[in-house]
């Protein structure tokens, strides 16, 4: 018996066939994209510190991986049987097998969405704490953004899985591709041509949806983004740059000190990092922390803002309590209403990758509503003309060099109008011939007044600028005071540390 072709490219025009097709398709991408946001859920639910919640989210992953599509297909189907008020909905078999595909693709694609979170360098999130961004912000505006564009591939992979499981719905009796396959040949036996018509439909909703998954793909990747330009209606009048940063000079000076730190102990485990740590910040003054590496700068100066948390000891912001031993942490009222205060600048930049220059700048007064988005708009571009970025205002932070990048970063944190602002070691990443452009920023900003802690091994810059530098060691303030006063006092370990930093 031969192969009747007239009859299979006859199915291509059959009207059930399509109707099949578009079933599948609604019902494939309703539980891709059920999946995928439940899935997330499932995902960030699995990373959260509440064990309870941590533990639910992992067992409900392992369950629904553990258990066969099939299975879980029919017990649903099947419900009403126990419950009858269930057959309301489960009684259509579209709606049960877009739950089953839902319950179990959702578990598959939390595992997808781990991969994807985990790829966010932890870097990202700090930065979006030290902007005051609570945790459902940051996940919304800066982890899960990137998370799904590393996931993507993966997710459109799941796609097509999905496809081709809900040929498994045709035993619940929802007439899809199969089932109507499966109907024709019963009745004329041309089983084979049956079926190409059956592989026809299903390659080409697979081969349309690939390709559009894979043109999203393209689209929202930035590294494929053109460098934009600054078009020039967006120049910014010279009173909008005034009055920004006029904000930002002229906070209330309230409190003895712009910043206070008092007592501080850090341990990590037995090694004990800052040993009982004291600083002044007074208002406009510019503080350089100094020392040897692995002499707790870093650590301390992440205790300033609470990306550290303090095991004793106390830090006052503006004259008023900001974080305090296990009794003031970044979880309470006081942190979160101050914490908008505090600007930080970070060694390794910590851009977000996905935004560009003005929109990094933009995020954090957005979220925090201090202006609609045209003042936001205006103070990012005063901020980025301040720092000599604004023509590259549209451009994306990997396609800047690294001085221009830390210096998008200063004036993202300038954007918030902080009466402090922290540098860890804010050149320590650049090519030597780059550390300058950012020095010349930080030395212009000392200047107009702003309250600076800088963490720095430029010596030449640090007591030039500085009001004091605190030279540390092995989690100690040894020696502090004026650039003078440290110059002149012939103390035998400084000039030994500055002196090794002269060769
Ligand atoms: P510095 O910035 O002066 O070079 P750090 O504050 O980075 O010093 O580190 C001080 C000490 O604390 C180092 O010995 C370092 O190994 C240790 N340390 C820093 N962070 C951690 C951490 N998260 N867990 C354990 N030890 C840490
Ligand atoms: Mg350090």
């Amino acid at each position: 018996m031969g192969f009747d072709w007239s009859y299979t490219l006859g199915l291509l025009a059959n009207k059930d066939f399509w109707h099949a097709t578009l079933t599948v398709i609604e019902l494939s991408v309703a539980a891709w994209i059920l999946g995928i946001v439940f899935g997330l859920f499932l995902a960030l639910g699995q990373r959260s510190k509440i064990w309870a919640v941590s533990k639910a989210c992992g067992v409900y992953i392992w369950f629904f991986r553990s258990l066969p599509l099939l299975v879980l297909l029919v017990f649903i189907y099947n419900v009403p049987q126990m419950w009858q008020a269930s057959s309301v909905i489960l009684s259509s078999p579209f709606i049960s097998g877009l739950i089953a595909l839902t319950l179990s693709e959702a578990a598959y694609i939390a595992e997808i969405h781990r991969g994807g979170l985990s790829a966010v360098p932890n870097g990202q999130v700090e930065a979006g704490k030290a902007l005051g961004i609570k945790y459902l912000g940051i996940q919304r505006l800066i982890v899960i953004p990137q998370a799904i564009r590393v996931a993507l591939p993966a997710l459109g992979n799941e796609y097509i899985t999905i496809v081709k499981l809900t040929s498994l719905v045709s035993v619940i009796s929802l007439a899809e591709i199969l089932l109507v396959g499966q109907r024709l040949y019963t009745q004329n036996f041309l089983v084979m041509e049956t079926l190409l018509g059956v592989a026809f439909y299903y390659v080409l909703i697979v081969t349309v949806f690939d390709w559009l998954i894979k043109s999203f793909e393209r689209k929202i990747d930035v590294s494929r983004r053109k460098p934009g330009l600054l078009e020039n209606n967006e120049s910014i009048p010279a009173e909008s740059v005034a009055v920004a940063m006029r904000k930002h000079l002229d906070v209330e000076h309230k409190g003895a000190f712009a910043l206070q730190a008092k007592n501080i102990h850090k341990a990590y485990g037995d090694h004990e990092v800052l040993k009982g740590i004291d600083l002044d910040v007074g208002w406009g003054e510019v503080v350089s922390i100094i020392g040897p590496s692995g002499s707790g700068k870093t650590t301390f100066i992440r205790t300033l803002n609470g990306l550290e948390s303090l095991d004793q000891g106390e830090v006052n912001l503006l004259g008023e309590p900001f974080l305090k031993d296990h009794t003031l942490t970044p979880d309470s009222a006081e942190y979160k209403q101050r914490i908008v205060h505090i600007g930080m600048v970070f060694q390794s930049f910590n851009l977000f990758p996905h935004k560009t220059v003005l929109e990094n700048v933009m995020l954090a007064p957005l979220y925090h509503g201090l202006g609609d988005k045209l003042a936001s708009k205006l103070t990012a571009l005063a901020m980025l003309d301040k720092v000599g970025m604004k023509a590259h205002a549209n451009k994306y932070p990997h396609q800047l060099s690294g001085g221009q990048q830390q210096r998008v970063a200063i004036a993202r944190a300038l954007a918030m109008e902080p009466s402090v602002v922290l540098f860890d070691e804010p050149t320590s990443a650049l090519d030597p011939e780059l550390v300058n452009e950012v020095l010349k920023v930080m030395e212009q900003l000392a200047q107009e007044g702003l309250t600076m802690v800088i963490v720095t091994h430029e010596m030449s810059f640090a007591f030039k600028v500085s009001n004091k530098v605190v030279f540390m060691e092995n989690g100690h303030v040894v020696v502090s005071g004026t650039p003078q006063a440290l110059l002149s006092m012939n103390h035998e370990r400084l000039d030994a540390f500055m002196h090794r930093h002269d060769d």
